[in-house]
């Protein structure tokens, strides 16, 4: 078997960097597609227009300078000339660039003009003499340059490998598809862009069909079960939705029947509510857990993390103490004592309702006739979790609470046998936030916006995607920003809160954050579910770049809970670069309308994350716009697992290792 430092020019320092990116055997090598296609071309002088993508051959005339923004945000501008059109470039992060570019020398610039014909923002610059005309793979692989890894690929393909055929005949012949060693050739060296796309076309159903078999064989595993009907008491319901505050919105009388239906029905509850940050989905909750009470079954509300089941339960004895309803916590912080009285308590129905993290689904505890869960933040309950509570010989009810809005057509594949309940509308008093996309450099328009805010005693999120500071990456962190900050705000109150503290001092910093005693919380994005603080109206995300769109829209529904008007600023190095994605955010506030731009950029994988919902992540197939494709793989996969033939069962036994081998953590 041919290894990959048997290609020329691959030692084991380049083995190692392969390594790193999953790639151990000249197979992976073959199946490591490119992450994109750079079609190199260069534009007219007459195509110049202002905020127009441009790649332009031209010359430079005076030597560059180079500007530190701050630490790891540098800024290389360099004079250059095109006809009689002369205009400065700026670009970002490319200090090596600084001694290559010299003065009458050609370079390709890819950019925009964004402002006027004297500034060009550059996405990239590359000598001239190192520009390759035609489709350039792109593999992005960490320290190793795409030239680097088309030649190794080149020198294997060139060997004519047998590769192995993974699709079934019948599949094969049914859409056309040609034939896998072709199909390799294509992808990594294409002569035109019908070879690109028959290879893609390929390639993404592939990815499209591991992940419908995967969603057939979990639907084979999920057989939907019988439970008992729930007869809840409704007087006592109606009397305790009247007790309320509050009218109730229609998204959330219409998802409350919609769950009190379920309850009526022999077949086991599977429901999944979706609805962005503060569109109430909680008291959702507990109207039905109360229903359920009435119904004389036990309850149990687990949330992803302690802080929140620390929340829940406040919130749902402050909502039903009144109504008689016993509710408890348990969680891994409930010393031994308190917690063997509390298991004890559950198996005697001395409680009515259990609030915790996944450790209340551990083996010592019994339920007495648990007939309802709430799984707040769906992603982290899966088949396995699923498995433990039906060997308990218990089917509950299930209801998992989302404040990802996942579009209907992936949240019926993904969690079949799942119904879907959405909350679109906001409570009324509710104000949209007002999102803008900033510059680092123009940081300082921000810092004051933030003193408005801040004189009108008004509370600031601060969020950051790094903890410290890492080596190779440009993302700011809660280190770096807590300096910058501290600097800028010196007679207010700045705090930190992120995933590494304590349980012990987690709670106590928000606690001093709903207090009021902070000012400015900086804090990674723990704060992401959860922190509920009506008076903090201004968010400053930096790095904004680091997060999923989904995410941010998920972050910033943390301010604006009230009727104050909210501010959430976006804050990005390359705003040249960064603003395209990002956009969206300052145009709308529907969180389903975002999350389908956000996969249909990234993919399921990247927006819910692989491990936490089990949702592959696809190099090529775009879920969204390849729908085609997908119901194709979808049509498939179960006539695959029903078929005799030889790569059929393979496929479906691969599929199987791979669901278990998940299943395992
Ligand atoms: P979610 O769980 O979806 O993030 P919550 O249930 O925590 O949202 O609701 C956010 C806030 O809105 C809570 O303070 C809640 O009391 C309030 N709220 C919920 N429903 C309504 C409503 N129909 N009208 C007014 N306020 C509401
Ligand atoms: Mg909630």
């Amino acid at each position: 078997m041919l290894s990959i430092t048997d290609i020329p020019g691959i030692g084991l320092a380049r083995l190692a960097k392969f390594n790193k990116a999953g790639i151990f055997t000249v197979n992976d090598l073959l199946e490591y597609f490119p992450k994109k296609y750079d079609y190199n071309h260069v534009d007219d002088y007459g195509l110049i227009d202002l905020n127009k993508l441009l790649t332009l051959d031209v010359i430079i005339i005076k030597p560059p300078k180079l500007f530190y923004i701050r630490k790891k945000l540098s800024k290389l501008v360099v004079t250059v000339k095109i006809n009689t059109m002369i205009f400065n470039v700026a670009i970002f992060n490319r200090e090596y660039l600084a001694k290559a570019l010299t003065v009458n020398q050609n370079i390709i610039i890819t950019g925009k003009f964004l402002k006027n014909l004297n500034n060009f923002s550059a996405q990239n610059i590359v000598l001239k003499q190192n520009f390759i005309k035609g489709i350039i793979p792109i593999y992005n692989i960490d320290q190793i340059s795409d030239k680097v890894v088309s030649k190794a690929i080149n020198y294997l393909l060139d060997l004519n490998i047998k590769l192995d055929e993974k699709l079934p005949d019948f599949i094969r012949r049914k859409h056309g598809f040609v034939e896998i060693s072709k199909v390799i050739d294509f992808i990594h060296r294409p002569k035109n862009l019908e070879e690109v796309s028959q290879a893609k076309n390929r390639l993404a159903y592939e990815e499209l069909l591991v992940f419908a078999l995967r969603v057939e064989v979990i639907k084979k595993i999920n057989k939907r079960l019988v439970t008992p009907i729930k007869k809840y008491d409704i007087a006592k319901v109606r009397n305790f939705i009247d007790s309320l505050q509050f009218e109730l919105t229609n998204d959330q009388k219409t998802v409350t029947n919609e769950i009190f239906r379920d309850f009526k029905q022999k077949s086991q509850m599977n429901r999944l509510l979706q609805g962005d940050v503060g569109s109430g989905k909680t008291i959702v909750s507990v109207i039905s857990a109360y229903a359920i009470v009435t119904s004389k079954y036990q309850v149990a509300i687990i949330a992803p993390t302690l802080v929140l089941a620390k929340q829940h339960f406040d919130t749902f004895k402050s909502y039903l103490d009144s109504f008689g309803v016993r509710v408890c916590l348990l969680t891994s912080e409930t010393p031994n004592a308190e917690r063997k009285t509390i298991i004890s308590r559950i198996e005697n129905y001395d409680v009515d309702i259990i609030i915790g993290t996944h450790s209340i689904l551990q083996d010592d505890i019994n339920f007495n006739n648990l007939g309802f869960i709430v799984i707040d933040e769906q992603q982290r309950f899966g088949v396995m979790q699923r498995r433990k509570i039906r060997e308990k010989g218990i089917n509950p009810d299930v209801l998992m609470m989302s404040a990802t809005p996942i579009p209907r057509t992936l949240a019926i594949s993904v969690f079949e046998s799942t119904d879907v309940s959405q909350i679109k509308e906001k409570p009324k008093n509710r104000q949209n936030i007002i999102t803008k996309i900033i510059d680092f450099e123009s940081i300082e328009k921000v810092f004051k916006k933030v003193d408005e805010v801040l004189d009108k005693k008004q509370q600031v999120f601060v969020i950051c995607p790094l903890i410290l500071n890492s080596e190779n990456r440009s993302y700011l962190s809660v280190e770096e920003v807590e300096r910058l900050v501290k600097k800028r705000f010196k007679n207010v109150n700045v705090e930190i809160l992120h995933g590494k503290m304590s349980d012990q001092e987690k709670p106590k910093v928000i606690q001093d954050f709903y207090s009021n005693n902070i000012n400015i919380l900086i804090s990674t994005t723990v704060v992401e579910v959860g922190v509920n603080v009506a008076n903090a109206t201004t968010m400053v995300i930096f790095s904004a770049n680091a997060f999923g769109l989904a995410q941010l829209h998920q972050l910033r529904g943390r301010i604006g809970r009230n009727n104050l008007l909210g501010y959430c600023y976006l804050v990005v190095d390359d705003i040249q670069v960064e603003s395209e994605r990002l956009k969206i955010l300052e145009t709308s506030n529907d969180g389903f309308l975002i999350s389908e731009y956000d996969l249909t950029l990234r993919g399921p994988g990247e927006v819910f994350g692989n491990v936490q919902s089990g949702v592959p992540s696809f190099s090529i197939a775009n879920f969204i716009t390849d729908a085609d494709l997908r119901e194709k793989a979808f049509v498939d996969a179960k006539e695959i697992i029903e078929s005799q033939d030889y790569l059929a069962k393979k496929m479906y036994l691969n599929t199987i290792k791979a669901i278990e081998s998940y299943n395992l953590d």
